[in-house]
C-alpha cells in the first residue's frame, strides 16, 4: 500500500523531460503543481520524450481493465431502468471534463487533474454505494471495505502490465491524491489539482443525478423548482420560457455552470492576489478552492432533497435490497473457502485472507457479473426436482 509519503529517492530515475518542463513552465500558475517535482514511481522508470509522468498516469488509467468494467457499473440507476442515464464510466468522463475546465481556468496541471479525475471512482464495486456497503459491513471486523481505498488496491496490486511489478505504477501524486479522498476528515489540505476533482465531481452528480431523475420521472421539475439552487437555474438565460422538453437540459447545463462559475469567480481572484510561489504554500496557509457561502448552502439543500426524494425513492431501494443481498450471499460463500475463487485472487487470499480477497474479486465485477455469478450459484445450491414418472 501506498503510505502517502514523498519517495524523493526516486527522482534520479527522471520524472520529466525537457519539453513537458517547457511546456508546463509556459503555462501553469507559479502556485500548480510541476512534473519535475515529482515525487516519482514507487519503481523507478525512465521518463518519456514528449509524455508527462501525469499524461502516462491518465493513459495507463485508461488503458486499464478496471476502467473499462466502469462502463458495466451503476452510478445511481441500474442497467435495466433504461438507456438513458449515466453509468460509472460517463459520471467519470463528466467530472473529468468539468475538472480541467476549472484546472485550465486557474492553470493547474491539468495532466495530473484529469489523471486524478479517471481514478476517482475506479474502486467503485457492482451496484454503487448500495454494494459498498454491503462489502463493508461483510468486512466489518475486517477493517471494512472503500472504493476509495479499492482504487488504490486496483492500481497498486491488481492490475497488471507488461513489467514484472504488479499494478499500473502510478506516480506519488496521484497515488497521495486519491489517498487523500480517503482521509477526509483528517483536515489535511490537499493540492489544488485534488481539490479541483473534488468539486467536480460533487458539482457533476449533482447536476446528473436531477437529469437522470427527471427523465426516469422519479421527480418533476416543478418538485425540484421549489430549492433555491434550482430556481436560479431556471431563472438564467430565459429557461422558464423554453418548451419543457428544453427545460430540463437546460436547468441541467445552468447547475454545472452556476457551481463551476461560483469556484472561478470566489477563488480566482485570491489565487491571484496571494501571489503564491509553489504547490507548497496554498496547502500551508489552508487554503481550500470552495462555493460562495450561499451556493454552498443551497447545494445542501439540493443534495438533501436528492438523498429523500430519488436515493431513497422506492425503486432504488428495491434494487438496493436485492444488490445487497446478492453481494452478501457470494462474499459469504467464496469467503468461506480460498479454492472457490479464481486466480488470481485465490493466491492472493494468501496474504490478505479468503474474506478480503474474496470482497476484492467480487469488487471487480461489474453489475451484470454480479447478477450471472449470483444466479450460477443460486442454480448450484437450487434442489433438484425429479422428473414426474408418466
Ligand atoms: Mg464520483
Amino acid at each position: 500500500m501506498n503510505t502517502g509519503e514523498p519517495r524523493p529517492d526516486n527522482r534520479s530515475a527522471g520524472t520529466c523531460s525537457d519539453v513537458v518542463g517547457r511546456r508546463e513552465a509556459a503555462w501553469l500558475a507559479p502556485y500548480a503543481f510541476f512534473s519535475s517535482g515529482s515525487g516519482g514511481r514507487r519503481h523507478p522508470e525512465p521518463c518519456h520524450p514528449y509524455r508527462g509522468p501525469f499524461q502516462r498516469d491518465r493513459d495507463r488509467i485508461v488503458h486499464s481493465a478496471a476502467f473499462r468494467r466502469l462502463s458495466g457499473k451503476m452510478q445511481v440507476f441500474t442497467g435495466d431502468m433504461g438507456d438513458y442515464h449515466r453509468t460509472r464510466l460517463t459520471h467519470t468522463m463528466e467530472v473529468a471534463s468539468i475538472a480541467r475546465t476549472m484546472g485550465r481556468y486557474f492553470r493547474l496541471n491539468e495532466d495530473l487533474i484529469e489523471a486524478l479525475a479517471l481514478l476517482h471512482d475506479l474502486g467503485h464495486p457492482p451496484f454503487g454505494h448500495a454494494g459498498e456497503a454491503a462489502l463493508d459491513a461483510g468486512l466489518r471486523d475486517e477493517g471494512g471495505f472503500s472504493h476509495n481505498q479499492f482504487a488504490l488496491t486496483l492500481v497498486e496490486e491488481l492490475e497488471q502490465r507488461y513489467q514484472p511489478w504488479p499494478g499500473l505504477n502510478l506516480s506519488h501524486e496521484v497515488l497521495s491524491g486519491q489517498l487523500a479522498r480517503t482521509r477526509k476528515a483528517a483536515g489535511d489540505v490537499p493540492l489544488l489539482e485534488v481539490q479541483v476533482v473534488d468539486l467536480a465531481d460533487s458539482a457533476t452528480y449533482n447536476a446528473h443525478d436531477v437529469d437522470d431523475a427527471l427523465q426516469l420521472e422519479l421527480v418533476t421539475l416543478d418538485d425540484l423548482a421549489q430549492l433555491p439552487l434550482v430556481q436560479r437555474a431556471l431563472d438564467r438565460d430565459n429557461t422558464r420560457s423554453l418548451p419543457l422538453t428544453s427545460q430540463r437540459p437546460a436547468v441541467v447545463h445552468a447547475l454545472i455552470d452556476l457551481q463551476v462559475t461560483s469556484v472561478l469567480e470566489r477563488c480566482g481572484p485570491a489565487l491571484l492576489e496571494a501571489g503564491w510561489t509553489s504547490h507548497e504554500q496554498p496547502a500551508a496557509a489552508g487554503f481550500r478552492l470552495e462555493l460562495a457561502e450561499d451556493l454552498q448552502r443551497e447545494k445542501g439543500e439540493l443534495e438533501a432533497f436528492l438523498y429523500r426524494r430519488v436515493y431513497r425513492h422506492d425503486k432504488l431501494l428495491r434494487v438496493r435490497e436485492k444488490a445487497q443481498e446478492q453481494i452478501r450471499t457470494m462474499l459469504d460463500w467464496y469467503g468461506a473457502s480460498a479454492s472457490r475463487l479464481p486466480e488470481p485472487f485465490r493466491a492472493r487470499a494468501e496474504r490478505v485472507g479468503a474474506r478480503r480477497s474474496a470482497a476484492d474479486y467480487l469488487a471487480c465485477m461489474t453489475d451484470r457479473s454480479c447478477r450471472q455469478a449470483f444466479a450460477a450459484r443460486q442454480s448450484a445450491v437450487a434442489p433438484r426436482t425429479t422428473p414426474e414418472r408418466r
